[in-house]
């Protein structure tokens, strides 16, 4: 039997990655991949199965995993090594299990056998490596001994030991391993076992290539495995989000768009009183002739405002209009049209003309007193505003206005008013952006176009953090971004660079930045102009309408597409198209030709976004598609 064959590999990506300002160490991009699959390529061969412990981000961790398993911690409040240690041991198919950090993708490839031949030597419980360092500052001082417990080949026997361990409240990795029998395996190679700790060591690495191995690539697979389906990362960033506190109290006609931040409850009936849903008699039921007809005599008239209070007698209705208060005794209207015959002040009515009870409008049938007329959390719009002003309510308590600071990054950008250079594109990005973010009722903050330049990025990071609730901007958070967007982002806070299943708008970062004791939610959209708005829509809208407290959600509706459509499954796609009204009445799609992600006269032109599922493959004409009204965005 084959060593590998023995031996279950474990990813330890658990920590917290405080060094590296806080974000998730193993999703790092390193070399064109994540830290975690730098780890796993060079684990995978020395072991029949890999699993990754993780305590966060764990569907990018799935991704990076494939088809093996992603392990939570399940030690409440405990994230370190040994949780992990337990959960792999836990899951562990083979009899030895050896661990490696996220974020030490230089191990030697033949660690498995070397920790192996120790502990068979030694009949020891674990085997682990040890390197011998010199301190830096001291080259003459001797060389001190450095165990690496995180590089471990253990029995998959002791987890009882680890687990009664870890009963007595004990976490420390060294602790647990002084319960066991430990071989010691000397590496000559101490460069292989260091960690990436911080952006900088990241850097320094990207820069100066050394042992490390290929970085996996994605290139060649079908449908990307490791992109993450849009409804997935909007799960996530919707989780995050909770809505502002601060409310306000508005005069009523302030109030349109924005969010109502308590419940509007109904001080009256509405109406307040039964009255005539018609122009015409209004009368006792019980008079309405069994059969034939019968007449009535009309005794007075009830107007709207004006009500007419008497009981009519057997025989008598009185002439009612619409909106009027229903007069005493009377439950039934007849309307006028329905009347057999009216001659001066004599009805005649037919014993089959209505029912007893019709056409009245009764109190409270629209809103009984005490009950919620608008629940909180509804975004205002102008048949709100009648309704609570049909309540009698003047003023209205709303959240407060959402501060949102956006910016564009890139240095071909220009500003308008500027020369375009050769090479230089106008920024257009700020001005959809304040558009779409203006619509949705947002206190904008535009800051204008940043440099491609880690100071500037940082202040202006620095700045809308301490402005602003939430941040968007566009342009560099792609993989294959030259600039430094992405790593300032990362330094100032805990972002995920996601790579999306989507088209357009592959690239997306989300996360928090710090700066200070302030923080603002970043969204780091592409710089391609229509995947902007896309992803603006599609994820910044649902997050900002989240934190204004709102939980409106996007409506399609369904039309026939006009042509065929190729479509791969596997990412959603979000066409721009023209749907009309079809000679058959149906309500028909069509696209408006060039769909690149640059094509912003498509967004312009469009009045709708086609939206093809995760699923779907091609369209063929005459099928039904889901569609998004453009007016329905606001
Ligand atoms: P990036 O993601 O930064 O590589 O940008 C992708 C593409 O979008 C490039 O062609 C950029 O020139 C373009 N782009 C980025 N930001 C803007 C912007 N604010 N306005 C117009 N085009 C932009
Ligand atoms: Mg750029």
């Amino acid at each position: 039997m084959s060593l590998k064959s023995k031996v279950t590999g474990l990813i330890l990506a658990g920590g917290r990655g405080t060094r590296m300002g806080r974000v998730d160490k193993g999703l790092q991009p390193f070399r064109g991949a994540t830290l975690a699959s730098h780890v796993l390529a060079r684990l995978s061969p020395q072991v029949a199965t890999v699993a990754i412990n993780a305590n966060r981000n764990l569907p990018q961790y799935q991704a990076v995993a494939g088809a093996s398993p992603v392990l939570p911690d399940y030690l409440d409040g405990f994230a370190g090594p040994l949780a992990g240690l337990q959960v792999g041991l836990q899951f562990c198919p083979t009899e030895l299990l050896l661990t490696a950090p996220c974020d030490s993708p230089f191990f030697p490839a033949d660690l498995a056998e070397r920790l192996y031949a120790a502990l068979q030597a030694e009949d020891a419980d674990l085997a682990m490596a040890i390197t011998m360092e010199r301190d830096p500052a001291q080259a003459d001082a001797a060389p001190f001994r450095q165990p690496h417990p995180v590089f471990s080949l253990v029995k998959a026997s002791v987890l009882p030991a680890l687990e009664a361990y870890l009963d007595t409240g004990a976490r420390r990795m060294e602790g647990f391993y002084k319960t066991l029998k430990v071989a010691e395996v000397l590496f000559d190679d101490a460069a292989a076992f260091s960690n990436i700790n911080t952006l900088e060591d990241l850097q320094h690495h990207d820069r100066n290539v050394s042992a490390a191995p290929a970085a996996p690539s994605p290139a060649g697979r079908a449908a990307d495995p490791a992109a993450l389906p849009v409804e997935e990362a909007q799960r996530l960033i919707c989780e995050r989000i909770t809505p502002v506190e601060a409310s306000e109290t508005l005069p009523l006609l302030n109030a349109l768009d924005r969010v109502l931040a308590t419940d509007i409850i109904s001080p009256i009936n509405v109406p307040a009183y039964d009255n005539s849903a018609m122009d015409g008699y209004a009368l006792r039921g019980a008079d309405l002739p069994g059969e034939g007809t019968r007449n009535f005599s009309v005794i007075g008239i009830a107007y709207a405002g004006h009500p007419f209070t008497q009981a009519p007698q057997p025989g008598e209705c009185i002439r009612i209009m619409t909106g009027a208060a229903i007069p005493p005794g009377c439950d039934t209207v007849l309307p006028q049209e329905l009347a057999a015959a009216i001659d001066g002040d004599t009805v005649t009515i037919a014993h089959n003309a209505i029912r007893a009870g019709a056409n009245l409008r009764r109190a409270g049938e629209d809103l009984p007193a005490g009950g919620i007329a608008i629940g909180a959390g509804k975004l205002l719009r102008p048949a709100d505003l009648g309704l609570i002003a049909s309540l009698g309510i003047g003023e209205v308590t709303v959240k407060r206005k959402l501060k949102v600071a956006f910016f564009s990054t890139g240095d071909e950008l220009r500003s308008l008013g500027e020369k375009l250079e050769q090479g230089c594109v106008y920024d257009s990005n700020r001005y959809t952006l304040f558009g779409m973010l203006t619509r949705l009722g947002c206190e904008v903050i535009d800051m204008g176009v940043v440099r491609d330049d880690p100071q500037a990025l940082e202040t202006a990071l620095r700045t809308a953090a301490h402005q602003a609730d939430a941040i968007i901007t566009s342009g560099g958070v792609s993989e294959g971004a030259a600039d430094y967007t992405r790593d300032i982002m990362a330094l100032l806070g805990d972002v995920a660079f996601w790579k999306l299943a989507m088209r357009p708008g592959r690239p997306l970062a989300f996360g928090k930045v710090q700066s200070g004791p302030d923080s603002a939610w970043l969204f780091g959209l592409p710089g391609n102009p229509v995947a902007v708005m896309v992803s603006f829509y599609m994820f910044a809208r649902p997050a900002l309408l989240r934190m204004m407290g709102s939980e409106a959600k996007l409506q399609t509706v369904q039309a026939r597409t006009a042509s065929n459509i190729r479509k791969r499954p596997g990412r959603t796609e979000y066409q721009r198209g023209i749907v009309s009204t079809a000679a058959d009445g149906a309500a028909q799609v069509r696209l408006t030709g060039a769909q690149g992600s640059g094509i912003l006269s498509s967004m312009s032109e469009g009045n709708c976004i086609v939206v093809l599922h995760h699923a779907q493959g091609d369209v063929a004409a005459g099928q039904i598609v889901d569609i998004l009204l453009f007016d329905g965005l606001t």
